[in-house]
């Protein structure tokens, strides 16, 4: 069981599927939506993540795609689209413990910021996996 929640802790989510694609993010999207120079994510079945505290707000970041945060505090939450109907991807660093996601690789990297050197040894994907 993965549990997470906001800064404030106003919104307090769990999910008892094993992440998977596990990675961080480096698209312009996920930065501008967390002011951040990436995200890490991983992805659980849609339906297994659960808000068990607090109502997270939302709205659509591009057609395809809705993004939930809190709306107290800001803290990124999820990303869902319809590209991947069955899915839902979390945000690694809202987990109670993010040491236990660690990313498996960097995705998106073809607009990583110039300044972002990476030296953690993992696979770099210009667009996404694959
Ligand atoms: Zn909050
Ligand atoms: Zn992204």
């Amino acid at each position: 069981m993965l549990k997470g929640h906001c800064l404030c802790g106003a919104v307090q989510y769990e999910t008892a599927a094993p992440p998977t694609l596990e990675c961080v993010c480096h698209c312009t999207m996920c930065r501008r939506a967390a002011g951040a120079p990436m995200v890490g994510w991983f992805t659980v079945p849609r339906g297994t993540y659960r808000v068990v505290s607090g109502t997270p707000a939302s709205y659509r970041s591009s057609p395809q795609a809705v993004r939930t945060f809190c709306g107290g505090c800001g803290t990124p939450l999820t990303f869902e689209s319809t590209r991947f109907p069955d899915e839902t991807d979390v945000t690694i660093c809202s987990l109670d413990d993010p040491e236990q996601v660690p990313p498996r690789d960097h995705t998106r990297a073809a607009t990583r910021l110039s300044w972002v050197k990476l030296a953690d040894g993992l696979p770099v994907y210009p667009d996404t996996r694959t």
